[in-house]
């Protein structure tokens, strides 16, 4: 190991590994990873049940700093928002949901993001870089701390796309759930894509066991490469495919998220159009009213709200409406930033350089 590998990013057998490489017994592997995930101890020099030669080797070989938060603010509701700052000056901004005694942490996989939905603050302040699988875990950790108390939930989808970055993702969540480590049960964990095909069907083979969100947001491909520019590379036809395939697989029900946008997706027709493509998939939907008015997306009113979740009601689906978390603090759904706009040209490019193949190169269906 390096001075300069990060020791966040060293899962259970790495541990194992650097401690029996340094002729120490292997338990010493569960004393640091307790120290870091479980007593949120960041400091080698505080792991009192090392002696001195061995913290400083800990020191020497591996980078313990962990982001920073920079910023924090809490909303009325007792939802917290953070700007965590990574070693290399990457920033990122997570979310802590208070719902009665239980916390979930709303965590970023990304610092900004690529997909570059027209909605969100996210992605209009462009794309920086993937987050590795340490600083993707270590937001949790930090959170903790800060919490001064245990997260029962994650859900990942502060900032970015988790299946633009699944390895590291997929390695966050081992290392969470890992009973040596932070040792978080499988079933707290959600991840929430925007539609990412491949990493969906990856999800499905890893066998974790992780529960799967779709922010859908439209039912037709017109209006969802509008609303959601990856359905251009991964249309609803393949997104849906994907969603039962996952099912079959894992025997999980999928929850399919859908912001509401007044006139633009949350008619009658809309939601018809919804029940017809959701035939078939074990869905649960959860309609999100959209935070205010950003370029011109508004929110629906309460009523076509109602409306548009009687008609899913009736046709059999469990729907539910999102109670509004943090929007206050803009903390809430697709409000998180992380920092000023950067130049819109510079964002543009690197959205461009991770898009996939035009709608014109879509393999034919079936
Ligand atoms: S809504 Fe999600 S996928 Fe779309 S730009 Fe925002 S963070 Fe990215």
């Amino acid at each position: 190991m390096t001075a300069n590998k990060s020791a966040f990013d060293v899962n259970y057998d790495g541990w194992v590994e650097f401690f029996t490489g340094l002729g120490q017994p292997s338990y010493r592997a569960g004393q640091v990873c307790a120290w870091l995930w479980k007593r949120r101890v960041f400091d080698p020099e505080s792991m009192t049940d090392f002696g001195k030669e061995l913290r400083a080797a800990l020191a020497a070989s591996l980078d313990f700093s962990f982001p920073e938060i920079t910023r924090s603010e809490r909303a009325k509701d007792g939802t917290r928002k953070f700007l965590l700052v990574m070693r290399d000056g990457a920033r990122v901004e997570t979310a802590l949901i208070k719902q009665g005694d239980r916390l979930t942490a709303c965590l970023s996989t990304q610092s900004g993001c690529p997909i570059g939905c027209p909605f969100c603050a996210t992605g209009a302040s462009g794309f920086d870089r993937n987050l590795t699988a340490g600083e993707i875990a270590s937001e949790f950790a930090v959170m903790e701390e800060s919490a001064g108390r245990d997260i029962q939930n994650i859900v990942l989808m502060g900032m970015g796309e988790p299946f633009l970055n699944t390895e590291a993702v997929l390695d966050a969540v081992r290392t969470l759930n890992h009973p040596k480590m932070r040792g978080l049960g499988i079933r707290h964990f959600t991840i929430s894509t925007a539609g990412i095909v491949p990493g969906i069907q990856a999800l499905a083979a890893s066998g974790l066991g992780v529960r799967l969100a779709v922010s859908l947001h439209a039912a037709d491909d017109d209006l969802r490469d509008e609303l959601v520019p990856c359905n251009t590379s991964y249309p609803v036809r393949d997104l849906v495919a994907a969603m039962k395939d996952y099912q079959e697989k894992t025997g999980d029900r999928v929850t399919v998220e859908y912001a509401l946008f007044k006139k633009k997706n949350d008619t009658l027709e809309h939601a018809r159009q919804l029940v017809r493509l959701l035939h078939g998939v074990h869905a649960y939907i959860n309609l999100i009213p959209a935070n205010g008015d950003v370029n011109g997306y508004e929110r629906s009113t309460p009523e076509d709200i109602l409306r548009f979740q009687s008609v899913l009601k009736s046709a059999g689906f469990e729907a539910e409406i999102r109670a509004e978390r943090g929007a206050d603090i803009s903390a809430a759904c697709g409000q998180l930033k992380g920092k000023e706009p950067p130049d819109p040209a510079k964002a543009k490019e690197k959205r461009h350089e991770t898009r996939r193949p035009h709608k014109n190169e879509r393999r034919p269906h079936g």
